[in-house]
């Protein structure tokens, strides 16, 4: 017995020894520690850093309900942004909802302090991304548990690049159309085959198809970008796209075998399964330790509501060292590529 736990004790030196001598192995992960946040960082509305390397301050969740709109997958606590970005989207839903469209499923926005997640999603780290379903909202609500399990509705034939025309609809061109007529609205992340079906359709003013790109995933739904907020100064803005309609050789490529062939090699870890805080904005320690607002009811914007805030909040302390220059070595990296799906698996 005495034995047993000597040698016990001598393993758990051995053990603490190991991490002393490699104590990359005891970093905590940037994601473990966003993920763990369950409020806002309660301060004035800042994104720090680019949207897939990044964190802010002063969230807000937007409801569960509104007349025009329902979020989906609650449990994952994944409904908050920069005000700037929840505000767009209950604009969105009324002007939607006066286009024809029966109401907005709002998917993944941002955790509540944003960064990097546990699952999904190399972006959505500084409040301004959202993904919207495809799928128009039932004219009922949802239960918690339907909203869990209920799936979206691919836009792409099976086993094809293209769109299934049994599933599209003009009002699914329209949907796209009125959010790319927001200014704030930078870019809308599609699957190919939905950008090859708007420049195939589109008539009349086709100025706005220069804010939608194509990407891998977003057959089932849509991802909407703003861009930085106004004072939000340590925010990265991504390359302006292009001004041309984007229906010309750089549409023609995710046609080819290219986009869609298998890795080789062994496989990379994704970035945000490996990044610590170093690699976030040193904005991004203090967003973590903000204080809390009183309750998530406070800061959720509800329909018809007020905008909501974190009135009397203390300014962020950026004593976390200088943001500005660690955003400095930030490079202006494009959004990183996915590992390209298996061929089996084009949707
Ligand atoms: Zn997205």
């Amino acid at each position: 017995m005495r034995r047993f736990s000597l040698m016990r004790l001598m393993g758990a030196g051995l053990l603490l020894g190991l991490a002393w001598a490699n104590p990359a192995k005891a970093e905590p992960l940037a994601k473990d520690l966003f993920g763990a946040q369950k409020l806002p960082a309660a301060a004035a509305p800042a994104s720090y850093g680019f949207y897939s390397k990044g964190c802010f301050a002063g969230g807000i969740a937007i409801a569960p309900d509104g007349d025009h709109w329902q979020a989906m997958r609650l449990s994952r606590n994944r409904r908050w942004g920069h005000p700037d970005l929840i505000r767009l989207l209950e604009r969105f839903s009324r002007d939607a909802a006066a286009d024809g469209w029966s109401g907005l499923l709002i998917g993944d926005i941002s955790q509540p302090r944003g960064g990097p997640m546990l699952t999904g999603h190399a972006s959505h780290q500084i409040g301004l991304d959202a993904d919207i379903w495809f799928t128009p909202m039932p004219n009922r609500r949802m239960s918690v548990e339907e909203r869990e399990k209920i799936s979206a509705v691919s836009m792409i034939k099976k086993d094809s690049l293209y769109v299934d025309d049994s599933r599209w609809t003009a009002a699914h061109a329209n949907l796209l159309r009125r959010a790319a007529s927001y200014p704030q609205v930078e870019r809308i992340l599609v699957h190919p085959g939905i950008k090859k079906k708007l420049c195939d359709t589109v008539q009349g003013d086709r100025s706005w198809l220069h804010k939608v790109r194509p990407f891998w995933g977003h057959d089932y739904h849509f991802h909407i970008r703003i861009g930085c907020p106004k004072g939000s100064v340590d925010c990265k803005r991504q390359d302006p796209t292009p001004k041309s309609e984007g229906c010309d050789k750089s549409l023609a490529w995710w046609f080819t075998e290219e986009p869609w062939r298998p890795a080789t090699g062994p496989a990379k870890p994704k970035a945000r399964d490996i990044m610590t805080m170093a690699a976030l904005p040193a904005a991004c320690q203090a967003v973590l330790a903000a204080p809390s607002p009183q309750s998530e009811a406070a800061v959720t914007l509800v329909d018809a509501g007020p905008l909501p805030s974190h009135a009397g909040a203390a300014p962020l302390a950026q004593d976390a060292g200088d943001p500005g220059s660690q955003l400095l070595s930030l490079q202006p990296t494009k959004i990183p590529r996915p590992t390209p799906r298996p061929a089996a698996d084009l949707r």
